[in-house]
This record gives structure tokens, C-alpha cells and sequence, in this order.
């Protein structure tokens, strides 16, 4: 094989031929093949390098083996998350129902617990302080029509044990909860409907284009856990909109990246509309957006 450019000595990257397979396009994307094209001839550029030199390679095998193992490599599934606490790593071993804490030089610690929500993704949520562990679950799977998340609640020090959580509740998209920066509370901002406030009505039944009529859409939840004794506070977010709104003005809003402090017991949360709105906790009432009409992203669509 000749990995290396034969003018300027760089390594070389393999180009192949064809149309590419979805696991060899996953290794395209991590830019450890480049694709020549569709077009297989003879004569065709087997590498190329940084300064774009281009060369043959009779080692078909070679590049076949170095191929599989790139490929390979790039579709190995993630490593299970684990989360860092002091010097200990926390880690959820396959099949066991329980967390491990492994600190050097110390003995494991184990807490155990029950997942009340099935098991797609997790992810792990340390506090600032380091004394609560929120390990996020999420149903997960993305061809569910009810997704279910919930997280379960540790307290890593003085001892390692699972001290609650939230049970699973529905929400469109998974995003783990935050903490405030003082560690006492732990909060999460959830797409989870299409709640008619004040009604137990579903908004997208009262879709009517002629009409003018305007009802508050609560399309998600803030849930709020105030941290050592686990009151929930949970409140509805929405927003003012006419029933002649079509779904696919909200049927996708998500929540990603929406939640953050700017003090100890205020949260800011970020609408699809790109509005920040500031929650004093505990919240003591629904949060209502504004959306603006004229919002050339959305008006686009109308
Ligand atoms: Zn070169």
C-alpha cells in the first residue's frame, strides 16, 4: 500500500468509488475516506493528500482490509456515558440496577434503584456542588408516538444513594434537566402538548382557518425540583394563537439548550420564537409567551 503521498511524503486519504453504503458514508463524514465519485474507470486516483497530489495503488487487498477497519471504527457504537465526580467516575453497568461510583483508591460504591422509565438513552447531570447526580432516561425511541423521559436522583456524597427522580412523564423530545448554579434546584423545560389553557381541550381540534378566535397553547411543562427536600413545582408554557394556526407552526417546537440561570432561583427560558423569558422559582404561575406576528421565520410559512 502507498498511504503516504509519493511527491510531498503527507499521509494520504483513500478515495473510494461508487455510491456509498450508509456505514461507509458515516465513515466519509468523519473524514477518514473521501468519496472519487459514481463513475468507476480504470486509471482512477486511488489516494489523494492535503496538497491535493493524487496517486494509484495496486494493493487492492490492502486498501480492502484498511477500508473494513476504518469503517469499522467509525460504526462502533458510542461508549456508555459515565459522569465525573471529584476523582470517581459514576457509571451504570449493563443489566444492573444500580449506579457505581469508582474512585481511585477507594473501594466502589454501588446505589441501587429501579428505572421508572423504559430505557432508550441516558445521560448523567451533575450538580455544581457535586452532591446530586440526576441520571436523564429517555424512552428513546424516535419512531414512538409517546416518548416518556423521567430521571432518577442521587446524592453522591456524604453517601452514594438514589434519594427519588421524576417518573416518566410524555414529552416530544428528550433534553436532561438542569441545576442552578447553588446546586438547589434541578430544572427541566419539556415540549409535552397541545394543551388548550384553561380547557381540557386538545389545540389542534380546534383548527378552524376562517376563524379569528385566539386560545393559549400550552405546548410544554416547566418542572421545577427544589433540592434537599424534592417539592415539585410544575407549571404550564404556552402562548396566544389563533385556531387557524396550522400544526406545522408548532408541531415541531423544541425545547434544546432552552434553559438557563442567571441567579440562584431564576431561570430563563428560550421559546421556538427566539423569546427569553425569565422565571422567578418556585414559578407560581403558568408562563405565557409572546409570539410576534410578524416574525419573518414564521410568517414565511403562512
Ligand atoms: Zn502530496
Amino acid at each position: 500500500m502507498i498511504e503516504n503521498c509519493p511527491e510531498c511524503g503527507e499521509p494520504g486519504t483513500m478515495l473510494v468509488y461508487g455510491l456509498p453504503a450508509p456505514p461507509l458514508l458515516r465513515a466519509v463524514e468523519a473524514g477518514r475516506v473521501s468519496l472519487g465519485g459514481c463513475m468507476i474507470e480504470p486509471g482512477l486516483p486511488d489516494w489523494f493528500c492535503p496538497a491535493r497530489h493524487r496517486w494509484t495503488d495496486e494493493d487492492l487487498d490492502g486498501r480492502g482490509l484498511l477500508l473494513d477497519e476504518i469503517v469499522a471504527e467509525c460504526n462502533a457504537p458510542p461508549p456508555p456515558p459515565t459522569a465525573h465526580v471529584g476523582a470517581g467516575v459514576v457509571e451504570w453497568r449493563a443489566g444492573e440496577s444500580a449506579l457505581t461510583l469508582v474512585a481511585p483508591g477507594a473501594s466502589d460504591e454501588v446505589a441501587p434503584f429501579e428505572p421508572r422509565t423504559p430505557v432508550g438513552e441516558y445521560a448523567f447531570v451533575v450538580s455544581p456542588d457535586e452532591r446530586y447526580l440526576a441520571l436523564f432516561i429517555y424512552s428513546g425511541d424516535i419512531d414512538a408516538e409517546d416518548h416518556t423521559h423521567g430521571f432518577e436522583l442521587f446524592e453522591v456524597r456524604p453517601e452514594f444513594r438514589h434519594i427519588g427522580g421524576l417518573p416518566a412523564v410524555p414529552g416530544r423530545h428528550g433534553h436532561p434537566p438542569v441545576f442552578s448554579p447553588d446546586s438547589r434546584w434541578l430544572v427541566g423545560f419539556v415540549a409535552d402538548g397541545y394543551r388548550v389553557r384553561g380547557t381540557d381541550q386538545h389545540f389542534t381540534d380546534l383548527f378552524d382557518k376562517r376563524s379569528g378566535a385566539r386560545v393559549t397553547l400550552d405546548w410544554a411543562s416547566l418542572r421545577a425540583l427544589h433540592l434537599p427536600d424534592q417539592e415539585l413545582h410544575r407549571v404550564d408554557v404556552g402562548v396566544e394563537m389563533p385556531v387557524s394556526s396550522y400544526p406545522h407552526e408548532y408541531m415541531d417546537w423544541d425545547t434544546e439548550d432552552a434553559v438557563r440561570f442567571t441567579a440562584g432561583d431564576v431561570v430563563v427560558l428560550r421559546m421556538p420564537w427566539r423569546q427569553e423569558i425569565a422565571v422567578s422559582l418556585p414559578p407560581s404561575a403558568p408562563v405565557t409567551g409572546d409570539r410576534p406576528p410578524t416574525d419573518p421565520y414564521y410568517s414565511a410559512f403562512r
